[in-house]
């Protein structure tokens, strides 16, 4: 066995192996344990090997949450977490939905400064590469399976791809998908979760696959009652004039269920500087039609133009898109506008 052994990370009692050094190219894996005090003290572990329990309900029932964050390197190669805070407010946010014990921030904060540090060590970082940076919390264990009832939690680092340029070229195809749910029953069965990031994202995996196979990239959630939602990975953007002749930006009504986006949050912020109207929906298919633009966005894609609705084109704008990315890239606060609560516009 090398320095790290199956099953030797998350439980306690089990003997720990001392360090572990990420090869250069993999990913960096960092579990978020605590010392004999309850002090957060995160461990490199070897991605290749397994750290979960059979019983991890995580595994066994989808029941957990996580977030996926992106970091950049700078001009002189030093890796960046991009909005951070916003990432573990929600991640807070999920685990209060859930009744998660969560580790709080300043672990993850100690969690991620580790393995950015680890994979610079182990890698040439060059300005403008990128990491996805996977925070995933479990229930942990199942107890009546002989577990530890204690949450699981690690941060995972992967080298991302550029952001694909053709593909923001070409724009994406998209299906309206019914998520099969009213736009009232978020508030009436806060069970289902829907503003929490889950890990049962097996339905929106599907929506994906029935998107795929009937010809298009990408799919718009509707609510039973037909209002528009989000992307299975990402949040809708539009651009549109509206009667009274004022150009917004608009997102769907947070409320009817979705979960906040950070990188509409960061964009909003940006944008509503810049001096743009912002609406929060609500929103109906039809917007999408009579649009100057749509988007999908989200951590790690970043700013993807839609080019189709079920099938009808809709037009694409490349300096709009490039105005969004440039947005998302300039990394400010998101402010308010992390919540997706409605700031008071003009009509
Ligand atoms: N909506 C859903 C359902 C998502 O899974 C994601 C991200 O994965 C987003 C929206 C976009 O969120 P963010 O911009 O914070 O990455």
């Amino acid at each position: 066995p090398g320095p790290d052994r199956p099953g030797a990370g998350v439980y306690p009692g089990r003997m720990r192996p001392t360090s572990f050094s990420p090869a250069a190219g993999s990913p960096v894996l960092v579990l978020l344990e605590t010392d004999a005090d309850g002090a957060p003290a995160p461990r490199l572990a070897d991605p290749a090997v397994p750290h979960l329990s059979v019983t991890d309900q995580g595994v066994t029932r989808g029941d957990g949450i996580f977030e996926t964050a992106l970091a950049v390197a700078d001009g002189l190669g030093t890796l960046r977490m991009r909005k951070l805070g916003a990432h573990l407010g929600r991640l807070a946010a999920s685990a209060a939905a859930l009744q998660l014990a969560a580790p709080e921030a300043a672990a993850w904060e100690a969690a991620v400064a580790l393995g950015l540090r680890a994979f610079s060590e182990a890698n040439d970082v060059a300005p403008g590469d990128r990491l996805a940076v996977r925070l995933t919390v479990t229930r942990g264990p199942d107890a009546a399976a002989g577990g530890v009832p204690a949450p699981t939690a690690w941060a995972l680092l992967s080298p991302a791809p550029a952001i694909q340029d053709e593909e923001r070229q070409r724009g994406l195809r998209v299906l309206l998908l019914d998520r099969g749910i009213d736009s009232q029953a978020p508030e009436r069965s806060p069970w289902l979760l829907t503003g929490a990031k889950t890990l049962s994202y097996a339905v929106n995996m599907a929506a994906l696959r029935h998107a795929r196979d009937h010809g298009a990239d990408d799919v718009v959630f509707t609510s039973a009652d037909g209002y528009l939602l989000e992307g299975p990975t990402s949040t809708v953007l539009i651009v549109r004039t509206g009667e009274d002749g004022v150009r917004r930006l608009l997102t769907p009504l947070r409320q009817k269920g979705i979960l906040a986006g950070t990188s509409q949050a960061v964009i909003f912020a940006a944008a509503h500087a810049d001096g743009w109207e912002l609406g929060y929906g609500p929103l109906v298919p039809a917007d999408l039609q009579g649009a100057e633009g749509v988007w999908l966005v989200s951590s790690v894609r970043g700013v993807l133009p839609v080019r189709a609705v079920d099938g009808v084109e809709i037009p694409v704008d490349h300096e709009l898109t490039g105005m969004l990315q440039a947005h998302l890239d300039a990394d400010g606060d998101p402010g308010r506008h992390v919540s997706g609560d409605p700031v008071p516009t003009a009509g």
